[in-house]
């Protein structure tokens, strides 16, 4: 927000009216009104995006606290996936606040506290021992620090249960994804792929799916 969204070319602050989500792109042919460079596609793409998914939450929850939850973690799931996709990095800047917001938002009316908390040790806790265990025993760093923290976030909006079912789901849809793009050659086996995306995806997925998906990922769990 600070400073003004501008063009990266010619550094203009972008007008309110030029700055309509996803209209705007199309009202100006992609193109920077002052310089005509393009814009990238990516802004109407993640606008177009984020509404979409924003409308999906509010006709599963309709208004209440948890789509005030649902909305908050889907947007910095967004913001987190997207950045991850780009620079392989997933910023505490972007992280600590979600884990701060998820456990505030958790003594809200609707809310578990003790679920949150616990909901961030566990997820944080899978990770972080994952890592460890990857660098004891192929010397080489498996998880970044960023999903540690990512994914206790995540357990914080979701809770225990919900923050294993978003690793179960994240590592499912990883191995099958990158087992296709090595079949496919498209990468090769020492290629670092950003798991950020996965975790965010899967997060999603939890919060929308909920108990269908918690159950898939812990089948002997007691049902109620
Ligand atoms: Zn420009």
């Amino acid at each position: 927000m600070f400073p003004n969204s501008f063009c990266p070319k010619c550094k203009k602050p972008i007008e309110w009216y030029d700055n309509i989500p996803v209209l705007s792109y199309f009202l100006l042919k992609g193109k920077c009104r002052n310089c005509s460079t393009a814009i990238s596609f990516r802004y109407p793409l993640v606008e177009a995006l984020t509404g979409l998914l924003f409308l999906l939450l509010y006709l599963n929850f309709g208004v209440s606290f948890a789509l005030l939850r649902g909305v908050i973690l889907t947007g910095f799931l967004i913001i987190i996936g997207f950045i991850d996709f780009d620079t392989q990095y997933i910023f505490e800047a972007t992280t600590i606040p979600l884990v701060l917001a998820g456990l505030f938002l958790s003594l809200l009316p609707g809310g578990n506290p003790w679920n949150s908390l616990l909901g961030v040790i566990t997820g944080a806790g899978i990770l972080y021992i994952i890592g460890m265990a990857s660098i004891i025993l192929f010397k080489k760093e498996g998880m970044g620090g960023g999903d540690v923290y990512l994914a206790g976030a995540i357990g914080a909006f979701l809770g225990w249960k919900g923050a294993i079912a978003m690793l179960f789901v994240s590592f499912m849809i990883g191995a099958l994804i990158s087992l296709v793009l090595i079949g496919f050659k498209v990468l090769n086996r020492k290629a670092m792929i950003p798991f950020g995306p996965y975790i965010a995806a899967s997060a999603l997925a939890v919060l929308f799916l909920g108990d269908k998906l918690i159950y898939l990922a812990m089948p002997l769990l007691p049902r109620n």
